[in-house]
């Protein structure tokens, strides 16, 4: 039996993230329990060799690693102070919760320190990398906890990411995560002006995100977002507006806690929150829909 077989690993969220996850621990010989509220999801999972747990007091029960791809911090909250009983029932027996759900710092904190005095640990180490990312194993991880934590559950980060970068005690990784998401929210808008720009001086968007991708103008949404879902009308990047609403809510509310002043941020927000046309459940990719009144 391979070493990683022994290791038990629960995913709790099989979505557009979570599923990619749960599928790359499997693949790599962890064995890997997979919950959803959704029978969907589950059944997607079990189909690449995920084992479709009956519930997520199973999950709990079982596995020496959690991996959370939960959608906001209160579902995280909610999810382990729900089992906190079992999880005392388990003192002896460390486990790890790895929260890759882009999060919020303070509840982070909170459930680290609530973990820690039962015997157990929490990391905040939210991902960049979309579903593509996670169902390769190639994703981004920034961390936030305990060292020795964090060196328990390397095999399994390992597994996950290609880079992960462990920024600093519990909750560095969420702030690490809404800085680059803010950053992305941003780029995503500057990127359809200038493409907007180009279009209406009669420069066709195409050249003028060629020029982009090989001057000082890029990103990674130049790079990536904007040739693979924009331009070719797809809008399926798997990362919905809603979710991209809540990062850039967070980040400026970190801002007004901290007292960071953010003008361009102030306005990114409003930008991405006050756009009625678009649903919280379309993909984020539209905001960069640059032939629109938007
Ligand atoms: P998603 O909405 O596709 O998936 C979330 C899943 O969690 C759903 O399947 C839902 O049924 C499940 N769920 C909700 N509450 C649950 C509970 N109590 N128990 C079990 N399952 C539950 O979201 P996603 O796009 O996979 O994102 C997950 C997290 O990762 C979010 O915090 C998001 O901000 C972050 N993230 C997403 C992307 C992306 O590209 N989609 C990239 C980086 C980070």
């Amino acid at each position: 039996m391979s070493k990683e077989k022994q290791i038990a690993v629960g995913v709790v969220g099989l979505g557009s993230m979570g599923l990619g996850m749960a599928q790359t621990l499997a693949g790599k010989g962890f064995e890997t329990l997979g919950f959803d509220l959704s029978g969907e999801r589950k059944a997607l999972a079990k189909k690449s060799g995920v084992i479709a747990a009956g519930s997520i007091a199973a999950v709990f029960e079982r596995s020496k690693f959690l991996v959370f791809s939960l959608p906001t911090a209160k579902d995280v909250a909610g999810v382990v102070n729900d089992h906190l009983d079992m999880l005392k029932s388990r003192k002896d027996d460390r486990v790890i919760i790895i929260d890759t759900s882009t999060s919020e710092p303070d509840v982070s904190r909170d459930l680290a320190a609530t973990l820690a005095k039962i015997g157990h640990g929490f990391l905040d180490a939210p991902v960049s990398g979309g579903p593509s990312g996670a169902a390769s194993g190639k994703l981004t991880m920034m961390i936030g906890g305990a060292e020795e934590d964090v060196a328990l559950a390397r095999p399994v980060i390992e597994a996950m990411a290609a880079k992960a970068l462990h920024v600093g005690p519990s909750g560095a990784g969420n702030v690490a995560k809404l800085v680059n998401n803010l950053l992305a929210a941003a780029h995503m808008i500057t990127t359809k002006e200038g493409l907007k720009l180009a279009f209406s001086a009669g420069l066709d968007p195409e050249a003028a995100l060629r020029v982009l991708n090989a001057a000082s103008g890029r990103s990674m949404m130049s790079e990536v977002h904007f040739p693979t879902w924009i331009m070719s009308n797809t809008f399926d990047s798997g990362f919905s507006m809603g979710l991209m609403r809540k990062d850039v809510r967070l980040a400026r509310e970190l801002a007004a806690r901290t007292g960071a002043r953010l003008p361009i941020a102030d306005l990114v927000a409003e930008l991405w929150t006050g756009s009625t046309d678009l649903d919280d459940s379309d993909d984020f990719t539209r905001m960069g829909a640059f032939q629109t009144s938007n």
